[in-house]
């Protein structure tokens, strides 16, 4: 299987697809895939006939001080799993095609990003709105893929898809996890031995919370803050353990009946960044 690169053959081989009627679903990544991505691949076949996806590290989603040039790149493997998959075509763009002269413009995001990964990762947010938005134009899909792993994301691009009139309907895949627990990522590659046996101990945290709420606890103030001491004691730093409502992404301290909520946590160990979550749903 060979990656399409150019925005007008990707184009081409989108309406040969579509041709009678097909439908198509998308699911963007930043490539070096794993089994988290694969389950998007086949809950992207079950809503549509053709399944599209993208490869490309966007680089305006980095920080300055982020892992953009590390960020693992392998193209040609990744392209080997799509075919297995079964995907109908890869778009790989380069940062030429897809930023062929200054960005004029930006998509700013109002308060949803204001915690969360959005609080701790400034202009990430409006990195990924520009790229989805750029690549929804271009491929134009009836449905797109995205994984839970990265709820607050999720919840962001439903509003851009509400709020810009995209008509396409997004779809959110579950965390594939490793035996252990740990969220698979493509960062995972990042761990040292030591810290990768280390690593779910953000999964077991997140569970015990869950636990807790469904237990009957309804503030959550102190549970948290007990946790993170604890994660901060396995040798965790905290970016984030929290509560947040699903609507708002705001963090809130009580548990309410028909509310949903995400417990969210991002950690770093060492210098890898690890996020997990859980929805938290009271009926
Ligand atoms: P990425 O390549 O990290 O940008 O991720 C591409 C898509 O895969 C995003 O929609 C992620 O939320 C999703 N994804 C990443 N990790 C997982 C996982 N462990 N399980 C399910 N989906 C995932």
């Amino acid at each position: 299987m060979e990656a399409i690169t150019t925005i007008e053959d990707i184009r081409d081989k989108v309406a040969s697809l579509k041709k009678g009627g097909k439908t198509v679903a998308f699911v963007p990544t930043m490539g070096a895939l794993h089994e988290g991505h694969f389950s998007l691949f086949r809950l992207a076949k079950q809503h549509a006939d053709e399944v599209v996806a993208s490869i490309y590290v966007n680089p305006e989603q980095f920080g300055p001080d982020e892992d953009f040039d590390e960020y693992p790149r392998q193209l040609e493997a990744d392209l080997k799993v799509c075919a297995e998959e079964g995907i109908a075509a890869v778009f790989a763009p380069s940062d030429k095609i897809m930023y062929p002269s200054k960005q004029y413009l930006h998509i700013e995001v109002d308060e949803l990003n204001m915690h969360m990964d959005g609080g701790s990762r400034p202009g990430f947010f409006e990195g990924i709105l520009l790229i989805v938005n750029k690549l929804f134009n271009i491929i134009e899909p009836d449905f797109a893929v995205f994984g839970q792993k990265d709820i607050q994301q999720f919840r962001i691009l439903q509003q851009m898809v509400s709020e810009f009139n995209h008509n396409i309907e997004l779809v959110m895949g579950s965390i594939k996890r490793a035996n252990d627990g740990l969220a698979l990522s493509s960062r995972n590659a990042y761990l040292d031995e030591e810290q990768r046996k280390r690593a779910p101990g953000l999964y077991r945290c997140l569970q015990y919370v869950q636990k807790q709420i469904g237990n009957g606890v309804t503030d959550v103030h102190l549970l948290l803050d007990h946790q993170r001491s604890e994660l901060q004691a396995k040798g965790f730093k905290i970016d984030y353990l929290k509560l947040f409502s699903f609507d708002t992404m705001v963090p809130v301290n009580e548990v309410k009946n028909s509310s949903k909520y995400i417990l969210a946590g991002a950690v770093y160990l060492g210098d890898t960044r690890l996020i997990d979550n859980l929805i938290v749903e009271r009926p």
